[in-house]
């Protein structure tokens, strides 16, 4: 009888990266940073994690803060799950080839292209003293990041979309040129909590940066100020629980309780009949709580032990370094350099 042999089926390379632009918010963690942890413990991947502090220059940072932010969000992202010997948790700017791949997609990224992207339009906006060319290159730093490691999938908030698509553009023309050097990745965008709304300005994302604190729930808040912040949030005057056009505030509000505790919005509006926005609020603020707040505890642990951080990023680097340096090799080999 002849034997079977089974290959192993390979493992799919999941590669993600966050920015220490300020302290990590819930839009981070139900955009992105859960499903990192969902997918770190899944047999099918090889998960390996970024803080991306090259592209956070890209926005002025005073010197102290910039540094007290990659502690703070390097010990944010290992209190909500990712263990470094599961997937390596590295830094950007230790691992050279990513500046140089930058440069080297730069060459093979359209202006147009660039111009298109509404993080650009939007960040230029609200920065409008200093739009610099990174500013304008971030998404080739992006998607250099990726393609370094020839990833497979990419969990990311929907926001990230344009540039996702971007990254597999780039990836596919310089394919097209020289043969198969990269892979061409594919997002991964939560169905739950993709886009996480600012509790004060629903029409706009809750982001990190954003000066108006009480629009973003920052997972170092405590119980009592991510209350204070849901009971504020600004909605409408229809003061019932149901998910309607033009409903910014409770639209985000039901998305975020959704995404939370798994209920649907028939769920939701069914159990919230009668009800007015208070209690829905106090419910949505509860919810929350529950989940940051064994977050929170890690985090006030891990933030304090410096040496066990640079531990965790030594070891990430090493293996990261390692792996980016195969992948600039070959690129800049097919393109023609010499070593
Ligand atoms: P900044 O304002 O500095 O750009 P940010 O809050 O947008 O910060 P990033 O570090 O740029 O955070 O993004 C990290 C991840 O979080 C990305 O995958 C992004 O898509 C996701 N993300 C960011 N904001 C949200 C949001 N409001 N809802 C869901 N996901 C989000
Ligand atoms: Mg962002």
């Amino acid at each position: 009888m002849q034997e079977t042999v089974q290959t192993p089926a390979k493992k799919k390379v999941v590669l993600s990266a966050i920015q220490p632009s300020g302290t990590i918010t819930l839009g981070n963690y139900l955009g992105a940073v859960r499903n990192w942890v969902k997918m770190q413990e899944n047999e099918d991947y090889n998960c390996l994690y970024a803080l991306a502090d090259l592209h956070t220059i890209t926005v002025r940072q005073d010197t102290a803060t910039f540094r007290k932010n990659l502690y703070d969000a390097y010990a944010s992202i290992l209190a909500c799950g990712i263990d470094t010997e599961k997937s390596p948790f590295f830094i950007q700017s230790h691992v050279p080839a990513h500046s140089q791949l930058a440069w080297i997609l730069n060459c093979y990224t359209q202006y147009g292209e660039l111009s298109r992207m509404t993080q650009f339009k939007d960040k230029s906006a609200k920065h409008a003293d200093n739009i610099n060319a990174g500013l304008f290159t971030y998404p080739v730093l992006m998607a250099g990041d990726i393609l370094l490691y020839q990833a497979d999938l990419v969990p990311i908030g929907a926001d990230q979309k344009q540039h996702l698509e971007l990254a597999r553009d780039i990836a596919t023309r310089f394919n097209g040129i020289y043969g198969n050097t990269f892979k061409v990745p594919e997002g991964f965008i939560p169905k739950n909590g993709a886009r996480v709304m600012s509790l004060q300005n629903p029409t706009s994302k809750m982001s990190k940066s954003d000066e108006n604190v009480n629009g973003c729930v920052l997972l170092t808040d405590s119980d009592d100020v991510i209350m204070k912040k849901f009971k504020r949030a600004v909605t409408d005057n229809d003061a019932k629980v149901f998910y309607g056009e033009g409903k910014h505030g409770i639209n985000n509000l039901m998305s975020i309780y959704s995404a939370v505790t798994g209920l649907t919005f028939e769920q939701i509006e069914h159990d919230f009949d009668g009800k007015g926005y208070g209690d829905f609020k106090t419910a949505v603020g509860e919810a929350v709580i529950a989940e940051l707040s064994p977050i929170r505890k890690r985090y006030e642990e891990f933030v304090k032990d410096k040496a066990y951080l640079a531990e965790c990023y030594a070891k990430s680097d090493e293996f990261a370094n390692r792996l980016a340096q195969r992948t600039i090799d070959k690129c800049m080999k097919k393109i023609g350099f010499i070593k």
